[in-house]
């Protein structure tokens, strides 16, 4: 649709940040951001168009010495400014979550004190970003390594938590002395948009951080190639992170990858029962599902299984779903009504395969009311296919070994959880269980600004956060000096 045709009855109409300036997109182009509970247009956004991405890039480009060469002292009090603003900021930006993304008031309220730890986290890192000495074979000779920033690192989010995600890729580049370019997902372009006007209150010089929502295929594609762009970090979806893992090899272009899960929550027979319902249904009914490490598939050993399912089932049904501006509201609605109809084939595929529907199985609207399944078994859709949404299978293990090779017949390998009381025992799965992530009596889903977040098989290429992400983000460089002359062969 043309910018024209935009009507008034919507909350935001938002334009690209380029260079440090708020502007519709070259080509007058809009889409549309619904509201996930009402299926109303919530906001227009403009869309970038192909030169709109290349000024994104280009002011990248030309802020990148600037901001590399400011001050670590500047560095930091912008960071420590934006946590301010984004704290100073909570009731607008929380509105905006539950809004555009379905989230209900304690996620939101959840991403919002993420990012103000965050920030502050990646202000603390500004002047951590080290080498190391080498010992050298020739005599006289001084080894070291440097870490340098890239220069432009672009970003591309997804909707299910759209501030944290898109903000730990920001924060970090920054501190590292990178700048940036931000495609934030097409269902949540707003709250990505939000991040430029925290930083631009927090007084980040114009062309460091460019956010520019556009057609996904067009804006990807751009920013693969653009031989400027020195890093992509995506987190997403796995289909699309090997589209970009495969331009990425055609390009030589840096890439990390966070991307989907079937995580494994693994339950032994001498686990503390109640604790264990509590851990799983967080666990995967913490924003409907629409988490990359829920807690897929619960693994349960089989003195346990049948009171596991009768209590755990109890719980599901006793969530409270609907409006998510309600705070005593659990489940809120999927990104689109849409959605639903991948669980219902799900839950449809299994019970025709002979699953156990313990609760659950319909939806009104994008509300999916939190649905169980038991006794699922490999050859149902769900036991391997990422749902996305509100629903789980129960999984019957005969022994702890049967329960690890369960857990780790998946493609994908993101979190894990294992409760036990028998530490000796934890211990010895967290090693031989194929994720990135594992959880001792805790549940799947965890994340803390510092921690190396990522996965291993088909959910992740490389690390996010802390330290991991000052690494994956510059170049270390290898420098040596002579003292006075050594020797040549010729
Ligand atoms: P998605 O892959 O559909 O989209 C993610 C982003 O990629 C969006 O910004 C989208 O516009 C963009 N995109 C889509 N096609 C593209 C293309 N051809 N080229 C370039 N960019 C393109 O994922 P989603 O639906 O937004 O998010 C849900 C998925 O993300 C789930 O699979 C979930 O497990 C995963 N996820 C992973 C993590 C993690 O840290 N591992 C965190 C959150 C979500």
């Amino acid at each position: 649709m043309s910018a024209n045709d935009i009507k008034t009855a919507v909350k935001e109409i938002s334009s690209l940040f380029v260079d440090g300036v708020w502007r519709p997109g070259s080509e007058q182009q809009a889409s549309e951001d619904l509201n996930p509970l009402t299926g109303e247009v919530y906001a227009f956004v403009a869309q970038a168009s192909a030169q709109d991405v290349k000024d994104a890039i280009e002011a990248a480009y030309r802020a990148r010495e600037g901001w590399r060469n400011k001050l670590a002292s500047e560095k930091e009090a912008i960071l420590i400014k934006a946590a301010d603003v984004v704290a100073a900021r909570t009731d607008e930006l929380r509105d905006v979550i539950i809004e555009e993304s379905g989230s209900v008031f304690g996620k939101a309220m959840f991403e919002i004190s993420y990012c103000v730890d965050l920030l502050r986290v990646a202000a603390g890192l500004v002047r951590q970003v080290t080498g190391e000495t080498l010992p050298m074979t020739m005599p006289g000779q001084l080894g070291m390594t440097v870490r340098q920033p890239l220069g432009v690192i672009a970003g591309i989010a997804p909707f299910n938590a759209p501030f944290l995600l898109a903000m730990k890729k920001v924060a970090f580049a920054l501190a590292a002395g990178n700048t940036f370019v931000l495609k934030p997902s097409e269902y949540t372009s707003v709250i990505g948009l939000k991040i430029a006007s925290i930083f631009e209150e927090a007084g980040l010089p114009a062309g460091v951080l460019n956010v520019i929502p556009g057609p996904s295929e067009m804006v990807g594609e751009i920013l693969m190639s653009d031989p400027r762009v020195k890093m992509v970090t995506f987190t997403g979806s796995t289909r699309v992170g090997r589209l970009l893992a495969a331009q990425a090899g055609k390009n030589l272009k840096r890439l990390t990858l966070e991307m989907g899960g079937k995580n494994p929550f693994i339950i032994l027979n001498d686990a503390d029962l109640d604790y264990a319902v509590d851990a799983a249904a967080f666990g995967i009914y913490f924003h409907q599902g629409q988490v990359c490490m829920a807690s897929s598939r619960i693994i349960v050993e089989a003195g346990l299984f049948d009171s596991f399912c009768t209590k755990f089932a109890a719980k599901a049904k006793s969530l409270k779903t609907g409006d998510p501006h309600d705070p005593s509201t659990i489940v809120g609605p999927l990104i689109r009504e849409s959605q639903c109809a991948v669980i219902n084939e799900h839950v449809r595929d299994a019970v025709a395969k002979g699953a156990k529907l313990l609760c659950g199985g319909k939806h009104e609207g994008a509300l999916y009311a939190p649905t169980v399944l038991a006794e699922v078994t490999p050859e149902m859709k769900v036991y391997g296919e990422e749902s996305f949404g509100p629903i789980t299978s129960v999984i019957r293990a005969a022994d702890s070994e049967d329960a690890l090779r369960i857990a780790n017949d998946t493609s994908y390998g993101l979190s894990s959880a294992v409760m036990t009381n028998d530490l000796q025992k934890a211990f010895d799965l967290a090693l031989r269980l194929e994720a990135g992530m594992v959880h001792i009596n805790n549940c799947t889903v965890a994340d803390e600004p510092h921690v190396p977040f990522g996965g291993v098989k088909s959910s992740g290429v490389g690390r996010e956060g802390g330290h991991a992400s000052m690494d994956e983000m510059t170049e270390l460089k290898w420098i040596t000096t002579q003292l006075g002359k050594r020797g040549f062969p010729f």
